[in-house]
Parts: structure tokens; sequence; C-alpha cells
């Protein structure tokens, strides 16, 4: 465990990929080649259809299985949608929250959010907020803004008391799927004021909370953004998809 003694999380995102089957065999050869002793956290956040398979395929192991979404309120007519009680009743322990895939493309907002990740908590979900600025964004010098909107906003309804329990993932929106990482530096950089953020509403909350880089995260660049003081872990996209390159970026997370 690092001095700090927030333990590194590495989270593969599917995406909209893997049938049933699929995922079954990729969990099959993941599995023997995830690190021992449970100093790594290791999930992989799947499409529903296939969340009931990898949580029996993974039975036993400590791999943490996550949704990619879901709606805050329990029940209801949501015709489509998804609720925290019945990926829980699945076996499913996390959930993806925030994507900016989802943010473009099915309108998911900081308000919405805001309801999202206190009813994931509620419900023994652990949240995945993610957060990131476009390349415009930076480029005009807002991306502390746009950071500061979207961490205050999904945090807003999170009890003090369970802060600490959301993960946080950096995800620069022009990093995600462009093969353009983030430089080390730069992920340092926003994760620290990320954890900053967090601090303006509870210092030990921000020395506990866990945050993530995503962004173009590959076997090859893995040590290096990881090895960066603040930067707790990676959410993997692409590269997750392969158990072999999945597996090095988790033993890049060793301490
Ligand atoms: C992601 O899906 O969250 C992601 C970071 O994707 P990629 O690693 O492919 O950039």
């Amino acid at each position: 465990m690092p001095e700090h003694g927030r333990r590194p999380y590495i989270s593969g995102n599917w995406k909209m990929a893997k049938t049933l089957s699929q995922a079954r065999t990729h969990i099959e050869a993941l599995l023997p080649l995830l690190p021992a002793g449970g100093g790594i956290e290791v999930g992989v956040c799947v499409p529903f259809t296939a969340l009931e398979a990898v949580v029996s395929a993974a039975a036993g192991s400590d791999l943490r299985v996550c949704a990619q979404n879901m709606h805050q309120q329990d029940e209801g007519a949501y015709t489509g949608e998804v609720s925290a009680p019945m990926l829980v009743e699945l076996g499913v322990t996390g959930v993806v929250l925030g994507h900016s895939e989802r943010r473009l493309h099915f309108c998911e907002t900081d308000r919405g959010l805001q309801e999202k990740v206190p009813a994931a908590l509620a419900a023994g979900l652990q949240p995945i907020l993610c957060v990131g600025e476009t390349d415009e964004e930076r480029e005009q010098g807002d991306m502390e803004r746009r950071l500061r909107s979207q961490v205050q906003e999904a945090l807003e309804k999170v009890p003090l008391e369970r802060l600490a329990e959301v993960v946080i993932a950096y995800e620069p929106v022009w990093a995600i799927g462009t093969g353009k990482s983030a430089t080390p530096e730069q992920a340092q950089e926003a994760i620290s004021f990320v954890r900053a953020l967090v601090g303006d509403r509870s210092r030990p909350a921000a020395e506990a909370v866990r945050v993530l880089y995503g962004g173009s995260v590959k076997a090859e660049n893995a040590a290096e953004l990881l090895g960066q003081p603040d930067v707790d872990g990676a959410l993997v996209g692409g590269a997750s998809l392969d158990p072999d390159g999945f597996a090095k970026i988790v033993a890049a997370a060793a301490p």
C-alpha cells in the first residue's frame, strides 16, 4: 500500500464490446493473469447483458464487476433503464457514472449525476464518477472551471461521511479513444486539482478519495502515468479488451 493509504485501482471499461460468451472467455483468460494478494483493486465495467455471466465467471476472485450506467430511481416508468437495486441483486458492486460518451451521446448531465452518485452509494454500489474537459475547453484555459462545475455538482448531495467512497476518474475527452494520452504531468496537475476540489468539502475525504486517470492508457504508458503522486489508478477503455494488455497495466500499478 502506498504511504498515503489509497489502494491503487485499475478498472477496465469495455464500453459496447463483448457478447455474453466473449465476456465469459475474456474473464477466464484474465483471472489467472491478475496478481494475488489484493494489493491492487481490479475491476471491469461490463455491458448490462454480460453482467450476470461475468459475476459468475469471477466468483471466488477479487475482481470487481461494475456496470456502465444506471438510473437514479429504484423503479418506475423509465423504459430501457436499469436501476441500482437491479444491479446489486446480480452481484454487481460498482458503476461508472458520467462517462464522457454518455454525456456526449445520451444527454447525461451534471444535474442528473447529482442524483445518480448518491443513489449508487445508497444502494451499495461504488460509483466511478467520470469528469474531464474537451480539447476546446483546455485550449481556452477553461479546464479548471469545467472540472470545478463537474465535481462540485455531481458530489453536492453525497453525504460528507461517504465522500471518500466515491472513485473519481479524470478523463480528458480529447484523450479518450484517441491514442493521445495526457502526459504524466498533465494528469498529475488535473488530478491534484480534482483532489483539492474534494478538499473544499472535506480535507480527510480529499486525502482518502481515489482519483484515477483515463484516456488512452496502455501497457506502454501505464507505469509513467501511475507513477504520479496523485494518480491512484486508471480507467482503461480500448486496452482493457485484451486480457494480456490489461494485466500488464494492472501490474504497472504495483506500489
Ligand atoms: C474510457 O473508456 O474510459 C477510456 C479512457 O477509453 P480509452 O482507454 O480507450 O481511451
